[in-house]
């Protein structure tokens, strides 16, 4: 993991998977910078680690500081070992639907839609939202199952009729408690990605929960719900990278006829 600068919710965000990772035994490395460090010591850092072959995933933790670019860290990324699946060679799979490595959050809600059994296919999905993180892999996932999607942003008029017809409805807008009971769906899936810090030093979700959950089907709590998932999917990510790394380097059998 790669972080840059003082971000408190970076920095327990980081905390939270190094801790995920010595839990299920994974090894990791937490590689910290101060806001001053210059793009190009941090670029030879990831260079360092695309060619160590003890790291297996690499994640540059988001937001960066301003006078960062974003796209340069992530294109830095190898990408057999972009674990969040932010380069836009892993971004590009997924639009064509052959992802190698699945975005994180929008990954562990698909896992919790197919663990419990709710389908996806021939609904309607609509995730609040437009984020590259969240909302538009979020939605490119629900295309390639099936679903006729919606994405609302800030910009939506009339925001209110389209959660209002969402079988499942995602929320990813960083408002805390936007969504209320009168703009769901009675039965609808409803899965709060947003995370926001209270004045009171407590977490709330984008969707009022006390409300909501007398009217949803199911929905997902803050904290707990989404968050722990998404870290989850960044193990499995890692594991996976893994797997492919040592496939890579065993031997090949010759099968052909060699005679
Ligand atoms: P961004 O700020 O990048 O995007 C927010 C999106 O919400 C934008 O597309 C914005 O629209 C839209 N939006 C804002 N206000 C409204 C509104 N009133 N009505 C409709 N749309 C609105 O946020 P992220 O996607 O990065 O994160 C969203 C939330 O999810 C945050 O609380 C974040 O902390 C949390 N999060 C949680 C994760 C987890 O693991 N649980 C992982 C990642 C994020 P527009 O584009 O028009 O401005």
């Amino acid at each position: 993991m790669v972080i840059v600068g003082n971000n408190l919710a970076s920095s327990i965000y980081v905390r939270n998977k190094a801790k995920a990772c010595s839990e299920t035994g994974i090894y990791s490395e937490v590689h910290e910078f101060p806001e001053s460090v210059s793009e190009n010591e941090v670029l030879r850092r990831i260079q360092e680690l695309n060619e160590n072959t003890r790291i297996h995933g690499i994640l540059v933790q988001l937001p960066l500081p301003r006078h960062f670019e974003d796209k340069r860290l992530i294109a830095a990324i190898a990408v057999e070992k972009d674990v969040d699946g932010f380069h836009l060679n892993n971004v590009g799979a997924l639009v064509t639907g052959n992802a190698v490595f699945s975005p994180c959050t929008p990954y562990g809600v698909m896992r919790m839609l197919e663990k419990s059994g709710i389908q996806v296919e021939g609904q309607h999905a609509v995730v609040v939202g437009r984020s590259n993180i969240v909302g538009k892999p979020m939605a490119l996932m629900w295309l390639e199952k099936g679903a006729t999607v919606t994405i609302c942003t800030s910009k939506t008029r009339d925001l209110t009729g389209y959660t209002r017809r969402a079988d499942i409805l995602v929320v990813a807008t960083g408002k805390p408690r936007m969504i209320t009971a009168d703009l769901v769906k009675a039965g609808a899936t409803v899965i709060d990605v947003g995370i926001n810090r209270m004045p009171n030093g407590k977490l709330a979700g984008d969707v009022d929960f006390d409300s909501v959950k007398e009217k949803a089907g199911y929905i997902t709590p803050v904290p707990g719900g989404v968050g722990p998932m998404t870290i989850a999917m960044l193990l499995y990510n890692t594991i996976e990278a893994a797997r492919r790394a040592q496939a890579e380097a065993l031997p090949r059998i010759n099968v052909g006829n060699n005679t």
